[in-house]
């Protein structure tokens, strides 16, 4: 309002163009990794460089994290459904219920756990519709921002609800353009020549995209160039794009990006490793093409852009060198309620609201959901869904959140693998401190992060005031959500809350 008064008082006609340009909400880009791990980027979100941020190389990483804010404990779910069901539908987990990674109807496909069962879980997924067996029953956050006028895009791995359930695509969810996205959430193959793995004919087939069927081009920079292509149409109409640019990438199968993995077989890693650094390469290509595109076009500064990743690096299973390292200086990885399971790479660019930096504040995924309403200025929206997400738009504006909110994750499934922090669990984070209340065995595992970030020294009974102040918190909320505690048959009972066990 004031630069308009000023540019009043000089006596320039403002066009009706220029104040279109002015008012039109801004453009915003979700950039979603799929598996990336906090430390697979040259962009350092540690205090110091770390041996992987020598390894891998992210130069749109650096060239966003310069425009923009590095959030150092951004935080999502341990695996992929919870993660994509949350930032849909602002729930935590533990009230949506989706608690696992869903693919086929009714079929709950992860391994059985010898004593633990959980049957409750919403192993459907998300649906825009009630009435939906094993789902929960939202207002998806782009069917709010179609309703406010924006043009929503869907490119890439959607993975939100099962096989033949509305869920399932991303056309029933408020998204006015799909391309690539349904139940699975990994691809059949990352070949074009391998027709992305629809000579196989099965549930990881990639759906769409035809017309690279036999290229010698990688999902990535095919997912890439089609999301440009939507982008081009949008832009004759001149309207406000929210683009959810949702690569697979780089979930496994770890195949090789032919374009960038030399330079780390020659720098002497081994062929998995090498394979995986050109797959997070090809990701970044296609974050710089992104950017690239919107500068080209004028649009840099109207686009937010919010960079994330579903859950932490896989390290427990299909990688070179040794398990559970992949994420250093965090324990574990995918899968696990350690930070190499759940904190993530994020970085976001608000062009006229930032001041350059870190922000340390703890976030996570659910915040998503009020944040991007925020930012694009929607005051009036209604859900059917209870909110658990905070808007962090404030914190790029300078401000402080409260940094003693506590965060919640709740994982009671069986995810297969082992390894440090994998297993059935409830965890909270406070200020410093993280407690994990393991469901199988009832004992827990109580952290200092500001002191201990790779989880290496159990201070449960050393500092037990503590624990149980944070048992309670936790026993409070995942009460207050109906959160589904697994059936444990050793004691034909449930799992009982975490601030019940003496
Ligand atoms: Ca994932």
């Amino acid at each position: 309002m004031r630069s308009l008064y000023f540019l009043l008082l000089l006596g320039i006609v403002v066009s009706a163009c220029s104040t279109d340009s002015k008012e039109s909400p801004p453009n915003i880009l979700v950039f979603l990794v799929d598996d990336m791990g906090w430390q697979d980027t040259s962009v350092p979100f540690h205090t110091e460089n770390t041996p992987f941020n020598e390894r891998y190389n992210t130069p749109a990483m650096e060239k966003l994290a310069a425009q923009g804010m590095i959030f150092t404990q951004a935080y999502s779910n341990s695996v992929c459904t919870p993660t994509r069901v949350s930032l849909l539908t602002g729930m935590n987990a533990a009230r949506h219920r989706v608690t696992n990674w869903t693919l086929r109807k009714g079929g709950d496909q992860e391994p059985r756990h010898p004593y633990l069962n959980h049957r409750n879980w919403n192993v459907n997924g998300l649906s825009p519709e009630p009435g939906v067996t094993g789902t929960v029953y939202a207002t998806p956050l782009p069917a709010i921002l179609k309703n406010a006028g924006y043009h929503t895009i869907h490119v890439g791995k959607a993975h939100f609800g099962a096989m033949d359930t509305p869920g399932a695509d991303p056309l029933n969810l408020g998204f006015e353009v799909n391309i690539g996205g349904h139940a699975a959430g990994a691809p059949g193959s990352y070949e074009g020549l391998d027709s992305f793995g629809n000579s196989r004919n099965n549930a990881w087939d990639v759906p769409g995209l035809e017309k690279y069927h036999g290229e010698d081009i990688y999902l990535t920079e095919a997912l890439t160039r089609e999301a440009i292509a939507a982008l081009e149409e949008n832009l004759r109409t001149g309207q406000s794009f929210f683009l959810y640019m949702s690569h697979y990438a780089v979930h496994t199968p770890i195949m090789a990006d032919k374009r960038f993995v030399q330079k780390y077989l020659d720098a002497g890693l081994d062929q998995k490793e090498a394979s995986y650094a050109s797959m997070v390469e090809g990701m970044d290509k296609s974050l710089g093409d992104l950017m690239e595109w919107l500068g080209n076009n004028g649009l840099e500064d109207n686009t937010i852009i919010l960079f994330t990743s579903d859950n932490g690096g896989l390290s427990a299973v299909a990688r070179g060198g040794e398990k559970h390292t992949h994420n250093r200086p965090l324990s574990s990885g995918k899968g696990s309620a350690h930070e190499g399971g759940i904190r993530e790479p994020m970085i976001v660019s608000w062009p006229g609201q930032r001041a350059s930096g870190k922000i340390e504040q703890p976030v996570i995924i659910e915040d998503f959901f009020p944040t991007i309403l925020e930012m694009a200025g929607i005051e009036q929206w209604e859900t059917v869904q209870d909110i658990d997400g905070i808007s962090f738009a404030g914190l790029l504006e300078g401000k402080k959140m409260d940094y003693s909110r506590p965060l919640f994750w709740h994982y009671p499934n069986f995810w297969g693998p082992s390894g440090p922090g994998i297993g059935p669990s409830s965890t909270i984070r406070k200020g410093d401190w993280k407690l994990i209340y393991y469901h199988d065995k009832r004992d827990f595992e109580l952290f200092n992060l500001a002191k201990d970030i790779g989880e290496t020294k159990n201070m449960y009974k050393e500092k037990a005031e503590i624990a149980d102040s944070l048992a309670r918190i936790l026993g409070d909320y995942l009460r207050s959500v109906k959160a589904d505690m697994p059936y444990d048959s050793s004691l034909n009972d449930n799992v009982p809350w975490p601030d019940q066990i003496q």
